[in-house]
């Protein structure tokens, strides 16, 4: 028998120039980051909620609160691979992920596949097994006015029971 979870993460983060701009770990090149007490990755911290909640593990401002100067400017790969970790030791394996990527700009296509390798290293799962798909907002809203950015992502994990 096999239990499936479904969870769902969602991110945003306001925009200022100047600072890098990470996603999925990837450093992309752009005039604008994300402000934040971490690195500010919105699509591994969507990932990370999606993947607590899919196990029930609180979220992630429970297990890494922004209050805690450990995780000042931390690397938020450091946070991702904690958490695969803690999804890991409850003994669900994670099946696959489908992230929706709200930004006006930059395009995010020529990123794609490095996205995919760097979650995939991360996630310990294929790359045929993580979905990255970028749009804009149509210039509506905060992302629309190019103020932020937001990120919302599923995934599937899963457990095996002997029977
Ligand atoms: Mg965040």
């Amino acid at each position: 028998m096999t239990d499936y979870r479904v969870g769902f993460g969602y991110d945003s983060h306001r925009f200022a120039t100047g600072i890098p701009l990470f996603l999925g770990g990837v450093n992309i090149p752009s005039e604008k980051g994300c402000v934040a007490h971490s690195d500010g990755d919105a699509l591994i911290h969507a990932i990370c909620d999606a993947l607590l909640g899919a196990a029930a593990l609180d979220d992630i401002g429970t297990h890494f609160p922004d209050k805690d100067s450990a995780f000042k400017n931390i690397d938020s790969t450091i946070l991702l691979k904690k958490v695969v970790g803690m999804v890991h030791a409850k003994g669900f394996q994670i099946q696959n992920m489908d992230a929706s990527i709200l930004l006006e700009c930059p395009k995010l296509a020529p990123f794609v596949s490095l996205i995919r390798q760097s979650l995939s290293k991360i996630l310990e799962i294929e790359e045929t097994g993580i979905s990255i798909k970028a749009k804009t907002n149509e210039k509506m809203g905060f992302v629309g006015r190019e103020e932020g950015i937001a990120v919302y992502v599923v995934v599937m994990i899963k457990k095996d029971y002997e029977r």
